[in-house]
């Protein structure tokens, strides 16, 4: 589904992601673990199309990814996905008709209430049915990460990407959302990339996990230090686990 070939980003001649070379089967969940600073939301950013690799290139179903954040792809960040003065309803309409059309949307009040119809459809599919007229600000961590999932699902994307999602939450909400995400990963036929800081996490929810890392120092290339290495880690039964 997705490909990257040889990609570097460099800002100046500091290199923060150094010739990845990557393949995403469609349907996979891939988490990817790794330290602070280690280019992880930077992966991110070229995959969604917010910044371009400086080389090397990146593909989808072969063809070479345009530069924009196109439909097939919606994010979630750890906060401040949504806008703060618009209610559930309204951050998901506006959502939607960003996606879509915004001048027909405008133009047809047939267009808007079909919108409406599928936000509402989609706040309940997230377990929001009962919020659809509070702010962010009235809402818990967690139904603000709900309302950020039903936003990027709005744009019916083929890839989710999911930067810390559950990072800023409680352990007990955590296991909810996880349920949750897993949910939609299968009923939408995603393919989610995600980052997170938490290895169980990574592990429990992934069909694969991907550690990225600074490569080691080399005191013969020092311009080198801070370049990022991807490992696939194994998937391992877990040793402690029933039979
Ligand atoms: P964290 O776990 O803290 O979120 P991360 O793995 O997501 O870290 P990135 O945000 O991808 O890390 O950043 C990787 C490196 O790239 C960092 O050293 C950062 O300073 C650098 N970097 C990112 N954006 C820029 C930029 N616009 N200009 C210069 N350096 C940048
Ligand atoms: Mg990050």
């Amino acid at each position: 589904l997705l490909t990257l070939r040889d990609v570097w980003v460099e800002f100046g001649d500091k290199i923060v992601l150094e010739k990845i070379n990557l393949d995403v089967a469609a349907g996979s969940f891939v988490s990817i673990v790794g330290p602070s600073g280690a280019g992880k939301s930077s992966l991110l950013r070229l995959v969604l199309g917010q910044e371009a690799p400086t080389r090397g290139t990146i593909s989808l179903d072969g063809a070479v990814l345009p530069p924009e954040c196109g439909p097939d792809r919606g994010v979630v960040f750890q906060r401040y996905s949504v806008f703060p003065h618009l209610t559930a309803l309204q951050n998901t309409v506006f959502g939607l008709e960003c996606a879509q059309s915004p001048l027909l949307a405008r133009l047809f009040g047939r267009a808007r209430r079909a919108a409406q119809d599928e936000a509402t459809a989609m706040l309940e599919a997230v377990g929001l049915a009962d919020a659809l007229h509070l702010y962010p600000a009235q809402m818990s961590g967690g139904m603000q990460q709900r309302l950020a999932i039903a936003q990027a699902l709005l744009k019916r994307p083929r890839i989710l990407l999911l930067d810390e999602p559950f990072g800023a939450l409680d352990p007990g909400i955590r296991a909810d959302m996880h349920v949750l995400i897993r949910r939609l990963w299968r009923e939408h036929a995603l393919t989610v990339i995600m980052v997170t800081h938490d290895i169980r996490e990574a592990f429990s929810l992934g069909t694969r996990v991907l550690a990225l890392d600074k490569r080691r120092h080399d005191p013969h290339a020092p311009h080198r230090y801070g370049a990022t290495v991807v490992y696939d880690l194994p998937l391992r039964p877990r040793e402690d686990a029933p039979p």
